[in-house]
């Protein structure tokens, strides 16, 4: 009897092992699953699973930067106070195409934001729409503050972008603004408006609209009011904690979405086996965290070079990325794996800590993550005094955006 009961509960645990390999990450929504798409996947899987260091896969997701430049000024974030971790500029249109061309029939989604206002460049409808034609789910995050119009609206939603998330931390504009600096709410309500309108219009259900909030001490009581507004507009509202420099908070009476303590502590690090981050400049940067071209991986050279004479795949199994995948085995290594952004990373701490809980027989559900989300978000911002700068003020500061785009000559509105 308890022989017979054992036997089923191994195999409900089996079953549920290969139910969630098999199932398509929740990411793939907009995304047309072929056979090489799904295929690829799962060798990824496969991959991950073993802690292999040279992959087979082709990258899931791919994280886009059209550009770096943006027109608000959030302290929370390197551009909004002033960072130049690389040049201010606007991805080539040849060079996001040469990517697609390789790694489009693996792609599940492509994100087309990173340190920069996407919608500022004059070429993201058209890399949007590229996109959706191979059959890859889009996301793009935008602040939505800026000039726009019916016309941009329907181009937009002809794209075929899957999912539009806008950056809303507030419900009036004296809260709203206090991050969002230099925002208007009534300009982003208004945009929201036009995307409506436009869906309605070419009989659209896509893009999907999300109202992005970020939960700080100054808005935590806008939280029902934008809920409300949300709705109004016929939006989904997802809400987070905002990052913060210095003591991480917990919203009072409000139960809001977190990664982590723990969560990052159980798995290796996905983005080093599922998703590649390329930015504006062609530099690859192992994930959305890592903001100074000093981190890098590599660079995909722009102009008549690009790509140089390597494909992505050389650079997605170079020295770096595998010395990276490494250090979720073992975290050691020569010193050019020391000096890898990954190496101190909490992720990367939090999942030595992992293993040695479980060699010193420890359960999963017994282990206490000592690194929140926020800890990662202050690593991130710190690494800046390693390539020689002072520790960042986090104020917003008056940067001449206007100049480095019309220098780029990429950008479709005023900033
Ligand atoms: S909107 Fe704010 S957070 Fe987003 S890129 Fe601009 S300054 Fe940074
Ligand atoms: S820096 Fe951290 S989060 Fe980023 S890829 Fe490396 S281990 Fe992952």
């Amino acid at each position: 009897m308890l022989g017979r009961l054992k036997r089923r509960i191994v195999s409900l645990r089996w079953y549920l092992i290969a139910r969630g390999f098999l199932t398509p990450p929740t990411y793939a929504e907009g995304a047309r699953l072929t056979p090489k798409r799904l295929l690829n996947l799962y060798l990824g899987r496969y991959h991950f699973m073993r802690g292999d260091t040279k992959l087979r896969s082709h990258p899931t997701r791919l994280t886009v930067e059209p550009t770096n430049v943006c027109n608000l000024r959030c302290p929370g974030c390197f551009t909004g106070v002033g960072e130049t971790g690389r040049e201010r500029s606007f991805m080539s249109l040849d060079l996001y195409r040469r990517l697609l061309a390789e790694l489009g029939d693996y792609l599940l989604e492509i994100e087309f934001y990173n340190w920069g206002e996407p919608l500022l460049s004059k070429d993201v409808y058209t890399m949007i729409r590229d996109a959706s034609q191979r059959g890859i789910g889009t996301i793009v995050s935008t602040n939505f503050s800026m000039p726009f119009d019916a016309g941009r609206a329907e181009q937009l939603v002809a794209s075929g972008l899957t999912t539009l998330g806008v950056s809303l931390d507030g419900a009036s504009q004296a809260s709203y603004e206090q991050y969002r600096v230099r925002g208007s709410l009534e300009r982003v309500l208004d945009n929201c408006r036009l995307v409506n309108e436009a869906k309605r219009k070419l009989n659209a259900a896509t893009p999907r609209m999300v109202w992005e909030f970020h939960v700080f001490e100054h808005n935590v009581d806008d939280i029902e009011t934008a809920k409300a507004m949300a709705r109004e507009l016929g939006m989904e509202i997802a809400i987070s904690k905002g990052w913060v420099d210095g003591p991480d908070w917990q919203p009072p009476g409000h139960v809001v979405r977190e990664i982590g303590p723990d969560v990052p502590a159980r798995f290796p690090c996905t983005y080093l086996w599922e998703k590649a981050v390329v930015n504006n400049d062609g530099g690859v940067a192992p994930c959305c965290g890592a903001f100074y071209d000093e981190d890098d991986f590599a660079q995909l050279k722009v102009g008549a070079a690009d790509l140089g004479a390597a494909t992505f795949m050389s650079v997605w199994n170079n020295e770096s990325y595998q010395q990276a995948r490494a250090l979720f085995t073992a975290r050691e290594g020569p010193e050019s794996a020391r000096k890898l952004i990954c190496f101190d990373c909490p992720v990367t701490v939090s999942w030595e800590r992992y293993k040695q809980h479980q060699a010193a027989g420890g359960r999963p559900e017994d282990f206490k993550g000592d690194h929140s989300f926020n800890d990662g978000f202050i690593y991130f911002f710190n690494r800046r005094h390693l390539f020689g700068g002072e520790a960042i003020d986090l104020q917003p500061v008056d940067v001449p955006t206007q100049a480095a785009a019309d220098v780029a000559g990429g950008s479709s509105l005023p900033v």
